[in-house]
């Protein structure tokens, strides 16, 4: 058995847990054994369904801490980890570990927060990662393709959870505008 890690990335809305359910789903129709993992303060929707914003869902297991997923990861042949931008950078040496045993990693997370920053471990899995997808919302003010995530309501916390209410897809040119107030 060989392992390793394949990364999906975006802004919000772009498809990223359509894509991580996606694969997901597939690998179980091959019968594979598969477990998702997604950070316990993720609870926007259901406190353990990993739900994507056109509503499919899977069952996961909510975690606080990345090696919490080593012991029942151990097993798997497929582990898929949700909304992995809330994880600490011990996220990169669990995912390491589990495809160097044998695990085929799928990883789901926000490659930028809502100032277009690197966000938590995503830049270092990005680098260790054999697969990496960047997929792409629509931008809501002028139909181009977005990869930012722009923050409609005034909070400076990195994590703030939320919906269509406090974040929208734009891109480059609509987030700099709205990083000057329009
Ligand atoms: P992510 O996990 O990246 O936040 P999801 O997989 O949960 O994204 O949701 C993707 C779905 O969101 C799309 O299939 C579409 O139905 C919906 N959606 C809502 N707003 C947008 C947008 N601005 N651009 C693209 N898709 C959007
Ligand atoms: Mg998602
Ligand atoms: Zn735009």
């Amino acid at each position: 058995r060989r392992g390793w890690i394949e990364v999906i990335v975006g802004s919000m809305f772009s498809g990223k847990t359509e894509e991580l359910i996606r694969r997901l789903n597939r690998a179980k129709i091959a019968r594979q054994h598969v477990e998702i993992f997604k950070p316990g303060l993720d609870t926007r929707y259901h406190a353990e369904d990993v739900v994507s914003h056109n509503a499919n869902s899977i069952r996961s297991t909510p975690v606080t801490f990345p090696n919490e997923m080593l012991l029942p990861a151990s097993s798997c042949d497929v582990v898929g980890i949700d909304e992995a931008q809330f994880f600490d950078d011990s996220l990169v040496d669990v995912c390491n570990q589990l495809a160097d045993h044998g695990v085929r990693v799928i990883v789901a997370g926000l490659d930028m927060d809502y100032l277009g920053k690197p966000f938590g471990p995503m830049p270092a899995l990005l680098a260790v990662a054999e697969y990496v997808t960047k997929v792409h919302a629509v931008c809501v003010r002028c139909g181009d393709i977005a990869s930012y995530s722009f923050r409609k309501i005034a909070s400076a916390e990195q994590v703030l959870l939320g919906e269509t209410d406090s974040y929208e897809a734009r891109c480059r040119h609509c987030f700099l505008e709205g990083q000057h107030g329009k």
